[in-house]
């Protein structure tokens, strides 16, 4: 089956997995274990020199986590994947596995609020610069290159903002300056963009979002193209002994999996965000729907926009599947199956109309996730960005009268229902 190219439904199902030689079981087995017994000295002594792979401990790598590893590469479009605890995490790995004190990131400005304060706050602690950009012009991310930026950072689409990023305008600025080009893929999920084939280097993911589906589970991803020439001299650490590691030199010794080898044994195995295999098994579940999920979740969203679009107590609503969108034409050519569930819209009487429209909902949940089955609301002004001015939470791009909604899998009509009665409360 080698040669043939299974179309994504496919590798949701099977990428990564067969049925278990010693059970036959068919579904993916639990190694609900933290670590594995060696054959010999002589075995023990090979796996830890990265001679012969196989599972040590489950800080490291565990079978189960191995599948969902296997398949998130597969539907990417990537070489290898390392799981992480959750998107945070994620992003942590992939970026310390470049960058170290000294070093600069180029950023969309436009970023998920955790993100936000690593980038901010956090890395520079480290001695990790940021500098953020407005993402609407690829050239900003060119101005802001300096001789130590080690990666571009971008999500596909903005979570919060709802923005879509020119991928292959920013992809070849990275190009031309040697560093990777990293995206958060979060909002878009496999299923409707595969970063890599749009001038990415890596992908992250929280996991938590659409690819779990369900509001169970925090898990993360980061998954490498492996084509970018970890040795143009801007990746020492890439290409010289590791301190860290039995002086192996990852990009020599494993070429197009280099920076995952070094993601798992420098970063995880050190810093230990890694994802438990039970929740390993319930994103595997997740993966196996994202297709039909996905398809759902973008014709609820279009259904919404439009019925929001008409209605007389909406000021305005901004969903890229929408044609007068200004990201309409970015989001057709990126992400030509769907434009998301992500939403949002300004209510007509501000803040105090936002808080009676999420108080007046009936099954629409107001809590601060997005990617769930179940349709999800909030009004950032009076929950996670409330501590900002209305001048900041403007520049922050979400005024007082925004609502966000992550729609979900339920009958359109009921969901059309819910918005329309909390509406007329408002
Ligand atoms: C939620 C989210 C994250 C953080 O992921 P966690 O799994 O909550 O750690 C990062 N980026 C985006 C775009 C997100 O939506």
């Amino acid at each position: 089956m080698a040669d043939r190219e299974f179309g994504f439904e496919t590798l949701a199902l099977h990428a990564g997995q067969i049925p278990d030689r010693e059970t036959g079981a068919r579904a993916a087995p639990i190694y609900q274990t933290t670590s594995f017994v060696f054959d010999s000295a002589d075995h023990a002594a090979s796996l830890f020199n990265l001679q012969t792979f196989g599972n040590v401990y489950t800080r490291l790598s565990n079978p189960t986590t191995a599948m969902f590893e296997e398949r998130m590469a597969a539907l990417e479009g990537g070489r290898a994947a390392v799981a992480t605890a959750s998107g945070q995490a994620a992003e942590m790995v992939a970026l310390l596995n470049i960058c170290q004190a000294g070093d600069h990131i180029v950023s969309s400005s436009k970023l998920y609020g955790g993100t936000h304060t690593m980038f901010a706050v956090s890395f520079p602690k480290l001695g990790i610069e940021s500098t953020l950009v407005d993402p609407d012009d690829p050239e900003n991310f060119r101005r802001a290159i300096r001789p130590n930026t080690k990666a571009i950072f971008s999500e596909t689409l903005g979570n919060p903002a709802i923005n879509m990023v020119d991928l292959e305008a920013v992809g070849a600025i990275a190009r031309e300056a040697g560093v990777p080009f990293v995206v958060d893929n979060t909002a878009a999920s496999p299923y409707l963009c595969r970063p890599l084939r749009h001038g990415a280097d890596v992908v992250v993911h929280s996991a938590t979002k659409f690819i779990g589906g369900h509001g169970t589970t925090m898990g993360g991803v980061v998954v490498e193209s492996g084509k970018f020439p970890w040795d143009n001299g801007k990746f020492p650490s890439m290409t010289q002994p590791s301190a860290g590691y039995h002086g192996v030199r990852f990009y020599e010794t494993f070429g197009d999996f280099g920076f995952t080898m070094k993601a798992r044994m420098e970063v995880l195995r050190v810093f230990g965000p890694s994802l438990a295999p039970f929740n390993a098994w319930l994103l595997l579940q997740g993966l196996e729907t994202l297709p039909v999920r996905m398809e759902r979740h973008c014709a609820n969203a279009l259904g919404v926009a439009r019925f929001l679009g008409a209605h007389p107590k909406v000021a305005w609503v901004n969903y890229p599947g929408l044609a007068d969108n200004r990201y309409h034409a970015l989001t057709a050519r990126y992400m030509p199956k769907g434009a998301g569930a992500l939403l949002s819209f300004g209510i007509r009487g501000g803040y105090d109309a936002g808080v009676r429209f999420i108080e007046g909902l009936q099954f629409v949940s107001h809590l601060a996730n997005i990617g769930d089955a179940k349709s999800l609301v909030i009004h950032p002004a009076s929950t996670t960005h409330r501590q900002l001015s209305e001048a900041d939470q403007v520049k922050a791009g979400v005024p007082p009268d925004m609502v966000r909604l992550s729609i979900g899998l339920e009958t359109l009509d009921d969901i059309l229902w819910d918005l329309d009665q909390a509406l007329a409360r408002a």
